[in-house]
């Protein structure tokens, strides 16, 4: 089993998520109920990136998760995951600064909505990624997903509820109920389905909230680590081809 590194802590509601999950994963694969994963989580405080976020200072965000990724390296991990999709934003920095690969949320998740014969999923996700580039032309460039982005209403309903109240341990039936109505709406739109593209989304819905096939980003992303870590059924395409 190889070492897996998360670079956690954005926000540690999700990254406990990725830490349960990858660890039920390795002792179902295992047959072994006392079988744990081989890994390192390196955890930053959050409230400083998310001011960094706010102020456009992706710059230094960059500078402190290139350090935690060169630290979980020299830690003997095997790959490293950033345990959030915004963060994203830096994979290529980031992937720069090390020789390890950056297992991309992106990548992982794109390939399980095109390998299920999806082609236009609602992103629910921070305003980072819905509005920026990184992520959407991800999508479509690797795997030729036409992602539908929620209007500029929904777009800061799905944000604010994701920073004010996930983030902070908040879960209210009532958020539940508006991201239920902005999935209804995207289904009217076309959309055939939904990313989780943030891994706080799937603490607050789940996919019996909907009608249409849903792809949970964190719950993806932890299962390709512990794929990556056995070599089993996962295909290394490497740095070169720009996947990780
Ligand atoms: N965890 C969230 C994500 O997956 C948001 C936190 C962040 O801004 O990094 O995008």
């Amino acid at each position: 089993m190889k070492r897996i590194g998360l670079i956690g802590g954005m926000s540690w509601e999700s990254t406990a998520v990725y830490y349960k999950h990858i660890n039920e994963e390795v002792r179902r694969l295992m047959g072994d109920g006392l079988a744990s994963s081989d890994l390192c989580l390196r955890s930053v405080n959050f409230s400083e990136i998310v001011a960094q976020q706010k102020a456009g200072r992706w710059d230094l965000a960059a500078e402190t998760l290139i350090a935690v990724a060169r630290e979980l390296e020299q830690c003997g991990c095997a790959m490293v995951l950033i345990c959030t999709n915004t963060m994203h934003i830096l994979a290529e920095d980031i992937q720069a600064a090390i020789d390890i690969p950056l297992i991309h949320i992106a990548e992982v998740t794109g390939s399980a909505v095109k390998d299920a014969g999806m082609r236009r999923p609602l992103l629910m996700a921070t305003r980072y990624t819905m509005e920026k580039p990184f992520y959407v032309d991800y999508l479509r460039t690797h795997f030729g997903l036409d992602p539908v982005i929620p209007d500029a209403d929904d777009r800061t309903t799905v944000h604010d509820v994701i920073f004010e109240e996930i983030c902070c341990g908040v879960i209210s039936r009532a958020s539940r109920e508006r991201y239920v109505e902005i999935v209804g709406r995207a289904k009217q739109a076309g959309a055939d389905c939904v990313i989780f593209g943030c891994t706080e989304v799937g603490l607050l819905v789940s996919p019996e909230d909907f009608d249409i096939p849903s792809f949970d980003s964190t719950l993806l992303h932890a299962e390709a680590a512990v794929r990556f870590s056995w070599k089993k059924n996962f295909q290394r395409r490497g740095k070169k081809a720009g996947l990780f």
